[in-house]
């Protein structure tokens, strides 16, 4: 069975490899020995590897041990955990917020426990597969709407049973199209059919709006959309995730989310380097500022040199091409020129639209990526992707 399976994966060019690095995610890293430029990574902000946070969690392992020893529930809560906590609802200026182990943990445990039975969930087609897996973890049911396609979402929420309890699920920042959801006509949409709204805004906090606070605050609706997701692996640089909102959806998350209540609390470590982590950001907004003149340089150069890429507004800046095999041949081009950005092919993405998926951070030097814009042109001309 599993030598079959593997075999026709092969046979689509869809085998897929952990490569092996051998230093801390940077704009560089060590691979197979040699230096090699990293387009991959969502540390937008290079925080992971920030000497303070690095300090912070050393700091906190010291002081509370590698590991949690249980769920919160079960054996207390560290106080890191609580400072996290503490310090999420201040930065994202809600009354609370509950952490996860992951992303991927969080939304699987708050999708079922915010759509039950008898109840309907509307989902973006571009989902991230999390929050996929959350909607068919509920005992709700489940359709998908077009990508970011309103009038098709309108028409599935205006034929519903009346008062059928209904959850909108999107992603804030799509995570492999770098494009953004109508937060605004979704939050509309959700007001007018009197529906809950589900924003996963992992790729979006610390990284949209003027402080960071996500993709809610880019579109000026935080009053509107007071709930919502977002991870601590991506800008924050550490792992986990956040659920934020008023203090009562949170505790009620609290007693229901079975990832949250069944899982062993993420180290004290990686809570610290979260603390650390929102410090900087606030303290340092040149980072995003540095982040976004970054990825506005490579996106015009990527455009210029004939890419066709995604219509992203984020630092994800997907270039499209459509079939796997052609999308692998392209990244080793680019390996072998010393960058890294891996193909991305199904079942991640569709059939037939396979892509490098780019990413840029604060921390690329503009000769990285002018040296990066030579790679990518070359790679592409070699491969006749360009
Ligand atoms: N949601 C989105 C939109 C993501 O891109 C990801 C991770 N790539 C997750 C959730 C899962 O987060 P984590 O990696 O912390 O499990």
């Amino acid at each position: 069975m599993f030598e079959k399976y593997l075999d026709e994966l092969a046979a689509e060019h869809l085998t897929r490899r952990v490569r092996p690095l051998e230093s801390g995610t940077g704009p560089t890293v060590r691979m197979a020995g040699r230096e090699v430029l990293l387009f991959a990574s969502n540390d937008y902000l290079g925080l992971a590897c920030h000497p303070e946070v690095v300090d912070a969690a050393v700091r906190a392992t010291q002081t509370y041990g590698a590991g949690s020893g249980a769920a919160r529930l079960i054996s207390g809560s560290l106080p890191p955990h609580q400072e996290m906590e503490q310090a999420l609802a201040k930065f994202k200026g809600t009354e609370a917020t509950l952490t996860f182990g992951s992303g991927y943990l969080a939304n699987i445990g708050a999708i079922p426990a915010l759509a039950g039975s008898g109840g309907l969930i509307l989902a973006d087609r571009l989902c991230h597969a999390s929050l996929i897996d959350g909607c068919r973890l509920s005992d709700a049911d489940f359709r998908i709407y077009r990508h970011n396609d309103m009038n098709h979402l309108a028409s599935l929420l205006s034929k519903r049973r009346k008062g059928r309890p209904t959850l909108i699920v999107t992603d804030g920042v799509f995570s492999m199209d770098g494009d953004l959801a109508p937060l605004p006509d979704l939050a509309t949409l959700a007001h007018r059919y009197e529906t809950e709204l589900y924003v996963d805004d992992a790729h979006g906090t610390g990284v949209m709006g003027h402080h960071g606070r996500g993709t809610i605050e880019h579109f000026g609706l935080e009053t509107r959309i007071p709930f919502h997701m977002g991870t601590l692996g991506k800008a924050l640089g550490s792992s986990g995730a956040y659920i934020a909102g008023p203090e009562q959806s949170i505790q009620y998350l609290l007693h229901r989310c079975r990832s949250f209540i069944f899982a062993t609390a993420p180290p004290p470590a990686s809570a610290a380097a979260v603390i650390a982590a929102l410090q900087i950001l606030q303290r340092e907004p040149e980072r995003r500022t540095r982040l976004w003149e970054n990825r506005n340089r490579l996106f015009a150069g990527l455009t210029r040199a004939g890419f066709s890429l995604a219509p992203s507004c984020s630092p994800i800046m997907p270039i499209l091409i459509g079939r796997a095999d052609k999308a692998l041949d392209f990244s080793e081009q680019l390996l072998n020129n010393g960058l890294f950005a891996p193909a991305i092919r199904p079942p991640t993405v569709p059939a037939e639209t396979s892509r490098i998926r780019v990413t840029v951070t604060s921390e690329h030097t503009t000769a990285q990526l002018e040296q990066a814009l030579t790679v990518f042109e070359r790679a592409g001309r070699t491969t006749g992707i360009i």
